[in-house]
């Protein structure tokens, strides 16, 4: 019988926290060091579609994740004015969740699955061989270490692969808003709508009865539109149908401007850089996360079979990576919408909108069976929106 292998991840976020209970669940024992005194997230939702849904209930996490969180059918994207310019139905289950939740369900079934989760904890270097050096100067070995330390990777730096990094023109504040009772009983509570003006758009996006998403989205040189606190009167002025919601935007709030990383492989000696250290996207298709979740998940199980860990994780990569490519393009060509004319956008939209070819495309990820939960059921006949 072969031994019981280590894993060492670095990062509790949703890549990181996804391997650990993928991990776990196949005999390996893990321990995750998050440098974050406690996993207390800003405020901001999650879309998660039927392929990230899948992940977690692989991992015991769905019913914990989606519990009073609200099931979306439908999409519009509106002009200023409230004029509605596209309307897509959703093909697949989605929830959207604030991202506090899904962290949460996510830490829950790592640690039920045996996982050792340490806060406070900063990984400082990661070595080829199997090991990590925290802040503190210990070092841990490991037959497996696994770098999900998000955008900003230290680890992903340290280990000299090469990568390429390209800044998006656009970014968003993300925050989150209480909902007023009133709000339930209206169309839009619940479906995600987003409305344009010129190069500033916002998404609302219902996660519960509770909890309104707003994404406020604009180019990273509109120095007063990613201004925070939110500057209320610009954001107003170019979006007059939501100037009493602007006029609530309280809340904690953070600019994030995007970015896309591509790394010339995945992994160096027993190191797997997984999510957004190794392939951060627009968010524009709600796929970022899942896309980190999908790999993570698709690590352990190549692992399970794979004969040494550093062949296994040049296959895992040459499986999980096609489609995340691809997911990074079509996110970006989004965000090139954004300096677009009005008019020619509003015609993209009507095209995607109409087009089966584009809209399975722009789905395609959400479609996607990811590896480790083929058994499962096809999802049911959604019901109309
Ligand atoms: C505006 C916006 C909206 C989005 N919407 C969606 C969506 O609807 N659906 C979706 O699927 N995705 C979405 N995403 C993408 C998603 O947020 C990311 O893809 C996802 O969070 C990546 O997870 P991760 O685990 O790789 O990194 P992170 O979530 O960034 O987690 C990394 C963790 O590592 C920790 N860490 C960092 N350095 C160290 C260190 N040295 N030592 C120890 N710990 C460390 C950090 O504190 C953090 O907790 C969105 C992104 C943005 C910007």
């Amino acid at each position: 019988m072969r031994e019981k292998r280590h894993a060492e991840i670095v990062g509790a976020g949703l890549g990181g926290l996804t391997a650990a209970a993928a991990l776990c669940q196949r005999g390996w024992s893990v321990r995750v060091h998050e440098r974050m005194p406690e996993m207390r997230i800003v405020g901001s939702g999650l879309s998660m579609f039927e392929n990230s849904l899948r992940v977690m209930r692989a991992l015991g996490a769905e019913a914990d994740a989606c519990r009073g969180a609200r099931q979306g059918f439908e999409r519009e994207t509106r002009d200023a004015r409230g004029r509605t310019t596209s309307h897509l139905k959703y093909s697949t289950r989605m929830f959207e969740i604030t991202r506090q939740q899904v962290v949460a369900a996510l830490a829950k079934a790592a640690e039920r699955s045996g996982a050792e989760i340490v806060t406070g904890s900063t990984v400082v270097e990661a070595d080829p061989s199997g090991a990590i050096t925290l802040a503190k100067g210990r070092v841990c070995r490991a037959d497996l270490v696994v770098a999900a330390d998000g955008v900003h990777s230290r680890i992903r730096d340290q280990l000299r692969i090469p990568y390429r990094q390209r800044w998006l023109k656009d970014g968003a504040i993300r925050i989150m808003v209480p909902r007023l009772p009133e709000e339930l009983s209206s169309p839009d509570a619940k479906r995600n709508v987003e409305y344009w003006s010129g190069y500033r758009r916002i998404l609302l996006a219902p996660c519960s009865d509770e909890d309104l998403y707003v994404a406020l989205t604009t180019l990273d040189t509109d120095e007063v539109g990613k201004r925070i606190p939110i500057d209320k009167v610009a954001w107003q002025a170019a979006f007059p149908a939501l100037r009493d919601l602007i006029g609530r935007l309280d809340g904690e709030a953070r600019w994030d401007r995007f970015q896309v990383i591509s790394m010339k492989r995945w992994s160096k000696g027993r190191v797997a850089v997984i999510g957004d250290a190794a392939h951060a996207m627009a968010p524009n298709l709600g796929q970022g996360g899942a896309c980190a979740m999908m790999n993570a998940l698709g690590l352990a199980v190549t692992l399970e079979h794979g004969a040494d860990v550093e062949t296994a994780l040049e296959e895992w990569e040459r499986k999980e990576r096609p489609l995340t490519d691809h997911t990074q393009r079509f996110s970006s060509f989004y965000s090139e919408l954004t300096v677009w004319p009005e008019w020619l956008r509003s015609r993209v939209f009507a095209l995607l909108a109409r087009s089966s070819w584009l809209r399975s495309q722009h789905q395609r990820t959400a479609f996607h069976i990811p590896r480790g939960t083929e058994g499962f059921d096809a999802p049911g006949a959604l019901p109309a929106g």
